[in-house]
């Protein structure tokens, strides 16, 4: 598949790759794996950070930098990082800040904002720490941010990655690769396939160290140790936020944090530890340095990446847009887009891919797409001007009968755009409809179009004390009846939180 998406970015996507990488590293350790069978035993090491013996045979610390190296460039292709130095450099600083206090400051650390949307934070063997764009605007303060990153060099002072990787391997965890539906890795990710070794799965214990190394670490570097409490509750109210979303419909599709929420019990653990530091009252926070740090920052997807526009899905920078259908949650990855229903299972992925000029529709799905496979009958009509072949065939999805419906839409001349649905028997006619008007929908944006329409970005203002939360929040742009939720959310208040006057928050402005 082109990589003509090479911009757009979310989690799901990169998971499929990170499997795909993932499994390519398990292969190769398989063959090393019957010469170093006699190391088994031997290779139990006392970690410096947690003082516990560890099983970690199979990335012994030297090796732990190559891989790391490998997978972050990985990363940084399927996801991109955040064009903005000032940022960068923060993060970079606060990381830096917090390195000297860990068992392991020789690591030479590496610290990046993602570009996405997503929340979430994440470590690889050999100092690579990763933010996203979307856990900044959701953290209230530098402290916060510091119990973060804190967090992530936890997991890679105790070697977690490493302790998971060797035992994945030992246990043939992620071997057992599945059908291939819709011929799509977005497919299989989605339909709860997919599963990467790196970002998913730290045990309970695993998550309890680090944030019990976090607050010792962000302790001693200065910052107030109840950030990491206040954080995970932030991450917990996120978390709530997510699930209204999704049952509203106007979310997006479950993010790492709202498959594997922060328990009270996790927060309750934190706040104890807090108590326990020796701190004094100099202990960093730093609420209105970091929010002015965030001003105009892109909330949700960016132009880059493409975004959802009353409506409809809008890349003002590939220029395209078409209609989405009501109620569902949307995807968008690295390569291709993923529309999915809650209520039906139904699912479509659309996507681009550069074909021989000339080509007719027809051709291009019989010959290339359906690689000369019974299309049946094709349709042919035209689609906002764009000449378009549709397929209709009988098959499954998950084991269960489905429609598969394959539209290719002449975008350009030398470019295809795809609409794979998978429409499951027993969903509704006004389902089906819906899934078929986003076809038919498909749209060139005109450069006047594309200028107009702009991503959603943080603002940060200062409460004059005269407005309270719900009318503050009101003027943000969204419809779905959450806007008080997510401008507590944002800004870490709980139900009951007044706006303070002369005090700085977010909101989200398009
Ligand atoms: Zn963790």
């Amino acid at each position: 598949m082109v990589k003509l998406f090479s911009s757009f970015m979310h989690m799901g996507a990169s998971r499929a790759a990170g499997l795909r990488a993932s499994l390519g590293a398990l292969r190769a350790v398989h063959l090393a794996l019957l010469s170093v069978l006699g190391l088994f035993i031997a290779s139990c090491s006392t970690n410096p950070a947690t003082g516990e013996k560890q099983f970690t045979a199979f990335m012994p610390a030297a090796s732990e930098a190559n891989v790391g190296a490998e997978e972050h460039s990985k990363i940084l292709a399927q996801y991109g990082a955040v064009d903005d130095a000032q940022l960068r450099a923060m993060v970079t600083e606060v990381g830096g800040r917090i390195v000297p206090f860990t068992e392991r400051p020789d690591v030479r650390y590496t610290f990046t904002v993602l570009d996405t949307p997503d929340v979430n934070a994440f470590a690889l063997p050999g100092g690579y720490v990763y933010v996203t764009r979307g856990l900044l605007a959701l953290a209230n303060n530098e402290a916060e941010l510091a119990a973060v990153i804190a967090h992530e060099i936890g997991h890679v002072t105790a070697r977690h990655s490493a302790e998971r990787y060797s035992r994945s391997v030992a246990t043939g965890l992620g071997t057992t690769l599945l059908s291939v539906l819709l011929d799509s890795d977005g497919a299989n990710d989605l339909l709860g396939l997919g599963s990467n070794l790196y970002l998913s799965s730290y045990s309970r214990t695993q998550e309890h160290q680090a944030d019990t190394l976090g607050i010792r670490y962000i302790t001693q570097a200065g910052y107030d140790p109840y950030a990491m409490a206040s954080f995970l509750t932030a991450l917990e109210r996120n978390t709530e936020l997510k699930k209204k979303e999704m049952g509203s419909g106007a979310g997006s599709a479950p993010s790492y944090f709202s498959t594997h929420p922060v328990t009270q019990e996790r927060v309750s653990k934190t706040l104890a530890e807090a108590g326990q530091q020796n701190y004094n009252d100099k202990a960093v926070v730093n609420h209105e340095g970091y929010l002015n740090m965030l001003q105009n920052l892109v909330y949700g997807d960016s132009a880059a990446q493409g975004f959802v526009h009353t409506g409809r899905f809008v890349h003002p920078k590939l220029g395209f847009a078409f209609t989405l259908p009501k109620g569902f949650t949307i995807q968008n990855g690295a390569k291709e887009i993923a529309i999915m229903s809650g209520k039906s299972n139904a699912l479509a992925l659309a996507d681009s891919v550069a074909v021989q000029s000339g080509q007719s529709m027809e051709t291009y799905l019989r010959t290339v797409w359906l690689k000369g496979k019974n299309a049946g009958t094709v349709e042919n009509r035209v689609v906002n001007g764009h000449p378009t072949a549709i397929a209709t065939q009988q098959g499954a999805v998950n084991g269960k009968a489905a429609t598969l419906v394959l539209a290719a839409v002449q975008w350009k001349p030398d470019t295809v755009f795809r609409f794979h649905l998978a429409l499951p028997s027993g969903i509704t006619e006004a389902e089906r409809n819906a899934m078929m008007q986003m076809v038919s929908s498909f749209q060139t944006l005109s450069a006047e179009d594309a200028a107009r329409l702009k991503p959603k970005r943080l603002v940060v203002f200062e409460s004059s004390g005269l407005q309270n939360v719900s009318k503050a929040a009101a003027k943000m742009p969204f419809d779905d009846g959450l806007n008080e939720l997510r401008f507590r959310v944002l800004n870490g208040l709980s139900s009951s939180d007044a706006l303070q006057k002369g005090r700085l928050y977010k909101t989200i402005v398009q």
